[in-house]
């Protein structure tokens, strides 16, 4: 069965965790502190911050950028829905743009008719892996003061004009969780430039405290332990030699599904590179078949394709409440009807890769 995700744990990670184990120090200790220096000198920021999950990162670094009640975050509407709920968390309101379709990032050409006086922050999600136009963003986010906070969890190592995913911006968010490109089960990094900006998540994952006791402002227990951050040191090591295996594979199905008939490749957009969290294809509607039964006919070759994602966020009671309806992004909904992401990972050999290839060619053929 070659399923769309498989955490890669070597006897390295066995072995770091076992150490921390026998240590007795388990909660955030030394272990923490060694990945964040590590992780900060891999994206090349001043900081990085140890937290529990990507929603935590995004939450935390909102709060760093100062989101408060009654602000306004731009964001896209096809995303995973941790994008958008730790802006709901803050009490501000998430402002929508729809996507381009060649990326399946924010367009950002529609982003400037989005900014009103209330708009603190925008969110861009460097999604399946290929950074958001960054230039664009930071150009519009200087002109009007807006903190940019990448979500970059799904593309660590991913780079835009020589520069990595998380130091693009003012803030970038990562997720450790065991399907990311990198993981430690559950997990979360933040990375800034900015001290102050450093400190605010320092205080915010520790229930908003300065000194013992003191509590500054709100804040939660997002620490992560010593036995994650173990194993997050392990998988860093390995990140690039991942990616790698990622894009190769990605290569692969570039070359063995060129010029197919029925579906539409993804594309790179010029001056970034894609680490292919997710090899996303779209499928044509036109003939019988969609990326649900294309799906369901890998499945009785035992190939496992997810479509990521199935509906845009704003179809969902909680968001759609602030103003949003079918129709109201036209883009991300027609992609969201059209996308099916193959199996890419590290665990994929290229043999099974050409297998795949193989299969979606014939399944193709008989419609
Ligand atoms: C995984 C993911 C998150 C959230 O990360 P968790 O660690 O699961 O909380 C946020 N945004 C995107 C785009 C993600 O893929």
């Amino acid at each position: 069965m070659l399923t769309i995700a498989a955490p890669l744990v070597e006897k390295e990670e066995i072995k770091a965790v076992n150490d921390v184990l026998s240590s007795g120090m388990l909660a955030q200790g030394p272990k923490v502190a060694e990945l964040e220096e590590k992780w900060a000198r891999y994206c090349g920021t001043k900081y990085a911050l140890a937290v529990n999950s990507g929603t935590a990162a995004i939450h935390a670094a909102l709060f760093a950028a100062g989101v408060n009640e009654g602000d306004e975050v731009i964001t896209t509407p096809f995303s995973f829905i941790a994008t958008i709920n730790p802006i709901l968390m803050l009490g501000a309101k998430p402002v929508l743009v729809d996507i381009d379709e060649n990326s399946f990032n924010i367009d950002a050409g529609l982003i400037e008719k989005a900014i009103t006086k209330k708009t603190k922050a925008i969110i861009p999600v460097h999604l399946y892996g290929q950074p958001a136009d960054m230039t664009e963003i930071n150009k519009l986010a200087k002109k009007y003061k807006l903190a940019v906070i990448e979500d970059a969890c799904q593309a660590i190592g991913a780079e835009y004009k020589n520069k990595k995913a998380g130091n693009l911006g003012d803030l970038g968010c990562f997720s450790l969780y065991a399907t990311k490109n990198i993981m430690c089960g559950e997990g979360g990094m933040v990375t800034t430039n900015s001290k102050s900006h450093a400190d605010a998540i320092r205080r915010f994952r520790q229930h908003g405290m300065d000194a013992q006791y003191q509590y500054r402002h709100l804040g939660f227990n997002y620490r992560m332990s010593d036995l994650h951050a173990a194993i997050a040191i392990e998988q860093l090591k390995k990140v690039d030699k991942f990616n790698k295996k990622r894009q190769d594979n990605a290569k692969i199905f570039n070359k063995k599904l060129d010029r197919t008939d029925k579906i539409t490749l993804p594309k790179v957009s010029a001056g970034r590179s894609h680490v292919f969290h997710q090899y996303t294809i779209r499928v044509d509607k036109s003939s019988k078949l969609d990326s649900g039964l294309l799906a369901k006919k890998l499945r009785e070759k035992d190939i496992i394709a997810g479509i990521y994602y199935p509906k845009p966020l704003h179809y969902f009671d909680h968001i759609a409440k602030y103003g949003y309806k079918k129709g109201s992004f036209p883009v991300a909904e027609k992609v969201a009807s059209e996308v099916l992401s193959l199996p890419v990972h590290p665990k994929i050999t290229s043999k099974d890769a050409d297998y795949i290839s193989k299969s979606i060619k014939e399944i193709l053929d008989g419609f």
